[in-house]
């Protein structure tokens, strides 16, 4: 087998730093902080931090402790940026936050009191942001709580953030209510930066601004909204080989459990990309590919290492690529056939493609 002939996935830095250019310029006056948890999004976390360090990201938001271990190891010590844990402190962490020189969001009383106790120890401020829930209900203090950690020694408060629940519906009563929420619980902290957009929050008007905007999936390429944007550019590039193109006469089905039937003699083409590549299987029948210079659907189920895709009256052949995630194939489409949200489509390409990068490596 040739090296071409595998499913590979391409990251294009150029386009990262495309679509981090017009958050900037949407968040006029905001810092824009890249999150870059799940491993940059499954794009590769070490190498999108890098670029956007170059493009002058100076604040980063990781989920897990590990996941932050990775990017400052990634970032290394000529480039000393905030890294910001999600997760917060979960209990026995705080050493290993400390060593790695990671920013906890402490999320309950609990947290901040272990914080407190552990800077005491330290004989040294603790630098934290402190997450207030407004109305999701997942992590964070509640803003009645938030009172009693004004002034709280041992720590210094570089962020008080909280996050929306329904940002990427932009008529949706509840993000003016978390932002009457945050705005009033934040204001308990006056000299610390304040966060509340997501990537949709961006695109919610300026009020959502504050000082710290934290998008993510947009700067990976999918929509604010949950839907195809122009604004922002493919950083995925996601193709696989077509191993085989054969016709399927009339009468006879494609695929396990014989879903699709060709109501005439049909060309298949078979591209060595399935669900163990991330193809998720609900895609099945639905899901449109880019090959051989246009869209076509995929014929029957999403089998574990390959897809059947109709290949109409082409000369597409053995060896051609099809470009399953790209350009030409948003993941915002791909998600809508699936059932699901371009987050899941670019977290799933899994570790078989391999991977290489593009453009600028910053
Ligand atoms: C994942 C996450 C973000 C980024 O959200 P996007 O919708 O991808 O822009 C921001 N803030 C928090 C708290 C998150 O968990």
């Amino acid at each position: 087998m040739t090296d071409a002939a595998e499913a590979r996935l391409t990251v294009d830095l150029d386009a990262l730093a495309a679509n981090h250019a017009r958050l900037r310029a949407t968040a006029v006056g905001a810092e824009v902080a890249p999150v870059v948890k799940a491993d940059g999004y499954g794009l590769g976390a070490g190498e999108v931090s890098r670029r956007l360090w170059a493009e002058g990201a100076r604040r980063f938001f990781v989920a897990r402790v590990g996941e932050g271990e990775a990017v400052r190891a990634a970032l290394g010590p000529g480039r000393a940026a905030q890294i910001l844990v999600l997760d917060g402190a979960p209990p026995g962490a705080l050493p290993r936050l400390d060593a790695a020189e990671l920013t906890p969001v402490l999320n309950s009383l609990e947290q901040a009191r272990a914080a407190r106790a552990f800077a005491g120890g330290r004989g040294a401020r603790l630098q934290a942001a402190l997450h207030i829930d407004t109305g999701l209900n997942r992590l964070g203090v509640r803003p009645e709580e938030a009172e009693g950690l004004r002034g709280a020694p041992g720590l210094e408060l570089v962020l008080v953030m909280s996050h929306l629940a329904c940002g990427q519906d932009a008529g949706h009563p509840m993000n003016l209510t978390q932002l009457e929420r945050f705005r009033e619980a934040a204001a308990l902290f006056p000299d610390a930066p304040r966060s509340l957009a997501n990537s949709a929050g961006v695109f919610l008007g300026e009020a959502y601004h504050f000082e710290v905007v934290r998008p993510g999936v947009t700067l990976y390429g999918g929509g604010p909204f949950e839907a195809e944007d122009p604004r922002f550019g493919a950083v995925a590039r996601f193709e696989a080989p077509v191993l085989q193109v054969r016709t399927v006469p009339a009468g006879e089905s494609v695929g396990y459990d014989a879903t699709f039937t060709a109501a005439r003699p049909t060309r298949a083409a078979i591209v060595a990309a399935g669900h163990a590549d991330g193809v998720l299987r609900s895609g099945s029948g639905r899901l449109k590919v880019w090959l051989g210079g246009a869209k076509r659907p995929v014929l029957g189920s999403v089998s574990m290492d390959l897809v059947a895709v109709d290949a109409g009256d082409s000369d597409i052949k053995a060896g051609d690529m099809a470009e399953i995630i790209g350009p030409n194939a948003s993941v915002d489409a791909a998600a809508a056939a699936a059932g699901t949200i371009s987050y899941e489509i670019l977290v799933r390409i899994s570790r078989r493609a391999r991977r290489s990068y593009m453009g600028s490596p910053g």
